[in-house]
C-alpha cells in the first residue's frame, strides 16, 4: 500500500512537431497542465478523460517512464521525481499485453522476482498467491499464444501485482476486450484490489469503467483536471458543463435558455420554442431576468406527464431497447432526450408534455461552463 500525491504536475514533449493544415507546427501545448491530486493508502482511482486528454502521460509520469516538466510527485512523502520505475515500487499493467512469448505463464509471472533474485519456494508462494485472484491458476503451463485475450490481461495483471507494489497502475486494460468479457474481468479487478490492497490507479476512456471500478474519479480534458470526487459526486453535482457532458449515457441535455417572468414567476425559455420550464425554488437566488443560463438535466430526470398545464411538443425519435424507451423532442434548435421506463410507444410526431424533476436541474454558466450553485 502506499500514498500517492501530485503537486502542480506539468508535461511539455520538446521537441515535437504535429501537423496543422497541412503546415508543421511546434507543439507548446502542455499535455498536462498544474495536475495536483491525492490518492490516499489503499484506493482505487480512475483518471477519466477523452482520447488525448493525458492520461496516460500522468499514468507515466507517475510510473518514471517519462520525465516531469515541473511539479513533483510523492509516494509515501517520498519525492520520487528522480528515482528509476524499478524502484518505485509499481506494479504496471498497460492495455496491450506485453507478455514474453517463449516463457509460460508461470514463468511469465516469476521472471520480474527471478531478476531480483528472489527464492524460487518465495516467488512459488507469490504466484500461488496472485494466480487464483485473477483465474490463472489454471494456465501456469501454458504458452501466452495460446490464451485468449481476456486470459493474457489476466496474466498482465497478475504479473503486475505478483510482487506486491505499492502502487498498481493499470492503463486501459479492458479496451481490447470483448462487452461480457470486460464486464466480467471488470468484477474481477474489484475484488481483486480487495484483496490485494493495493493503492490503485486505473487510466480509462470509458466512464462505465471508471464508475464501476473506482472510489474516486479523477476527471480530465486537454490536459487538466476537471474535476475530483466519488462517481456519485461527479454525477449528481458536476463542476462544469463538460464532465456534465461526459459522465452518463445518455448525457445530460445541455439546453442554452433565458431566464423569463412570467405571473410572478421565474422561467426557462427557449429561442425558437414554447416550451417553459420553471425555475425550481432551490435555484431562485441564482437567476435574474432575461440571464443566459444553460439548463442541464438528465434524459432520466425528463417526465413525460398526463398534465395539461405544461407545454406540448412533438415526438421527433423514438427508440425503443428492451428495458427502457429513449424519446427526442425538439426544443428550439435542440434536442432534448429523454429516458423512461415506461411502456410508452410513439411515433415521429405525436404530441406529449413533460415535466422536469426539479431536484435534479443543473444551472451553467454559459460563457464559462462552470455550474452556478
Ligand atoms: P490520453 O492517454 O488521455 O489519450 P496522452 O497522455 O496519450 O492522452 O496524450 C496527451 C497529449 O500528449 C496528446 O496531445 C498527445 O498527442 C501528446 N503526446 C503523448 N505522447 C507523446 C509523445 N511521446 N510525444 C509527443 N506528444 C505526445
Amino acid at each position: 500500500m502506499a500514498q500517492l500525491v501530485l503537486k502542480n504536475v506539468y508535461k511539455r514533449y520538446d521537441n515535437t512537431e504535429k501537423k496543422l493544415f497541412g503546415k508543421k507546427k511546434a507543439q507548446n501545448d502542455f499535455a498536462v497542465k498544474d495536475l495536483s491530486f491525492e490518492c490516499p493508502d489503499n484506493s482505487f482511482i480512475g483518471i477519466l478523460g477523452p482520447s488525448g486528454c493525458g492520461k496516460s502521460t500522468t499514468l507515466r509520469m507517475i510510473a518514471g517512464l517519462e520525465a516531469i516538466t515541473s511539479g513533483s510527485i510523492f509516494i509515501d512523502n517520498v519525492r520520487i521525481n528522480d528515482l528509476l520505475p524499478k524502484d518505485r515500487n509499481i506494479g504496471l499493467a498497460f492495455e496491450d499485453y506485453a507478455l514474453y512469448p517463449p516463457l509460460s505463464v508461470y514463468d511469465n509471472l516469476a521472471f520480474n522476482l527471478r531478476a531480483k533474485k528472489a527464492p524460487s519456494d518465495a516467488i512459488k508462494t507469490a504466484i500461488d498467491r496472485v494466480a487464483p485472484l485473477l483465474k490463472v491458476d489454471e494456465l501456469l503451463d501454458m504458452k501466452p499464444s495460446a490464451l485468449s485475450g481476456g486470459q493474457k490481461q489476466r496474466v498482465n495483471i497478475a504479473r503486475a501485482i505478483v510482487r506486491q507494489p505499492g502502487l498498481l497502475l493499470l492503463d486501459e486494460p479492458l479496451s481490447h476486450l470483448d462487452g461480457k468479457m470486460r464486464q466480467t474481468l471488470r468484477q474481477e479487478i474489484k475484488r481483486m484490489h480487495r484483496e490485494i490492497q493495493c493503492t490503485t490507479i486505473i487510466v480509462t476512456h470509458d466512464q462505465i469503467e471508471a464508475m464501476s471500478l473506482a472510489d474516486v474519479i479523477i476527471i480530465m480534458k486537454d490536459g487538466a483536471l476537471q474535476q475530483m470526487g466519488t462517481p456519485l459526486e461527479v454525477y449528481d453535482s458536476p463542476a462544469n458543463e463538460f464532465v456534465a457532458g461526459f459522465i452518463g449515457e445518455p448525457p445530460m441535455n445541455l439546453l442554452r435558455s433565458v431566464i423569463v417572468k412570467r405571473d410572478g414567476g421565474f422561467f426557462f425559455s427557449f429561442e425558437g420554442s414554447d416550451l417553459l420550464v420553471k425555475v425550481p425554488e432551490r435555484s431562485l437566488p441564482l437567476v435574474s431576468d432575461g440571464q443566459n443560463i444553460t439548463l442541464g438535466v438528465r434524459p432520466v430526470d425528463v417526465l413525460i406527464t398526463e398534465s395539461d398545464t405544461s407545454t406540448p411538443v412533438p415526438v421527433a425519435v423514438y427508440e425503443n431497447f428492451g428495458d427502457e424507451r429513449r424519446v427526442s423532442v425538439r426544443v428550439g434548435q435542440e434536442y432534448l432526450n429523454i429516458t423512461t421506463t415506461e411502456n410508452v410507444v410513439y411515433a415521429h410526431g405525436d404530441i406529449i408534455r413533460l415535466d422536469f424533476n426539479s431536484e435534479k436541474t443543473h444551472l451553467f454558466d454559459p460563457e464559462s461552463g462552470e455550474a452556478i450553485r
